[in-house]
């Protein structure tokens, strides 16, 4: 069976749930090899996570000449890697940079690209994707038909599923070229801590929306009860109530939580875009008329303000 190389999603070695659906994607298509790029000495760590959902391999690329240049190095490993592994195919999560990585190794490989896949299934041994496009109105089916299918998947997609790999670590030592350390970082700063789940990996996610009036306390009130995640509408972030790492929707995130509550959030389609798989929408909107009402699970027609206190009371009292 074919390796499938899998780019692990981390910080500094913490193993982020993204990885986790793509090693468990990567099991329908072939034999799902892990590639840590990383501090060396988080390795095995990194390989006793990802074992558990199915990798048979972990490569192990000591970050420690790269640390801190942009996303190049990282393309010019896995592309060593792609050259020496012949994998059927390289699932990345969908971030940023790894987009980035994506259309870097796709050129350097002569390789087809998908970016923001939703699905990705085997047919006849092949990465058939999906994509949802034009804010969910468009369901487009894909598969690659040149080189080895590169293919990023948005966080989400699938649930992951653990299953014992061996986990077998394996250094691999590219040879990353002086044009690829043209860009380094030269600060970053860590986003201040909320003590709240990241809003692509959280069970619960709570936003709000226009409705709030830009008063976010009832919102966070109620995600601190139940542990949950804040997100918002962009018309929240539009209006500057909250940051565009809260937003959910088309121009922003997608999640698929347990549970998702929009308050005071209309429904429109560019926001269902990023949360109409959540498995359990409840929505609050004193307009019985929101159009966030036709997908719902349950619906309270009332103000949020009176609303969403009334149910954190609730939640504390548990
Ligand atoms: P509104 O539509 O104004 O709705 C506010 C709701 O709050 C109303 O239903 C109202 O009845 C209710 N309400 C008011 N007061 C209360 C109260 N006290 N208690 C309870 N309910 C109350 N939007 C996104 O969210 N995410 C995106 O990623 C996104 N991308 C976009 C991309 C493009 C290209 C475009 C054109 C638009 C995009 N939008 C996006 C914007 C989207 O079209 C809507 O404008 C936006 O989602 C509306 O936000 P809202 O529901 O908070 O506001």
């Amino acid at each position: 069976m074919s390796e499938v190389l899998v780019l692990v999603d981390h910080l500094d070695g913490a193993v982020r749930k993204p990885t986790y659906e793509l090693l468990t994607i990567a099991k329908r298509l072939g034999e799902p090899s892990a590639v840590f790029i990383g501090p060396a000495d988080k390795a095995t760590e990194v390989a006793d996570k990802v074992k558990a959902y199915g990798a048979e391999k972990v490569y192990a690329v000591d970050d420690a000449q790269i640390k801190g240049y942009l996303v190049a190095p990282a393309a010019e490993a896995l592309q060593q890697l792609a050259e020496k592994a012949s994998p059927a195919a390289i699932l990345i999560p969908s971030s940023v940079g790894g987009k980035e990585i994506a259309a870097r190794l796709s050129i350097k490989l002569e390789s087809g690209l998908i970016t923001d896949a939703v699905d990705v299934q085997a047919e006849g041994g092949a990465p058939v994707t999906t994509q949802s496009v034009f804010a969910g109105n468009y369901t487009v089916t894909a598969k690659v038909t040149q080189g080895t299918p590169i293919i990023t998947v948005k966080p989400n997609s699938a649930a992951p599923e653990e299953s014992a790999g061996a986990g077998s670590v394996e250094e691999f030592t590219p040879e990353i070229s002086e044009a690829a350390k043209t860009a380094q970082i030269v600060a970053s700063q860590p986003r201040k801590a909320s003590g709240r789940p990241d809003l692509n990996e959280a069970a619960i996610v709570v936003s709000g929306g226009r409705g709030t009036g830009g008063d976010f306390e009832p919102i966070e009130g109620l995600a601190d009860a139940l542990g949950a995640a804040v997100g918002a509408s962009r018309a929240a972030v539009d209006s500057g109530w909250i940051a565009h790492t809260f937003q959910v929707g088309q121009t922003g995130k997608t999640v698929s939580p347990q549970l998702y509550i929009a308050a005071g959030i209309s429904g429109a389609i560019q926001h269902r875009a990023g949360m109409q798989t959540s498995k359990t929408i409840v929505a609050v909107n004193k307009d019985e008329e929101a159009p966030i009402f036709e997908l719902v699970d349950f619906g309270v027609v009332g103000d949020l303000k009176t609303v969403l206190p009334a149910a954190t009371e609730k939640v504390n009292e548990r």
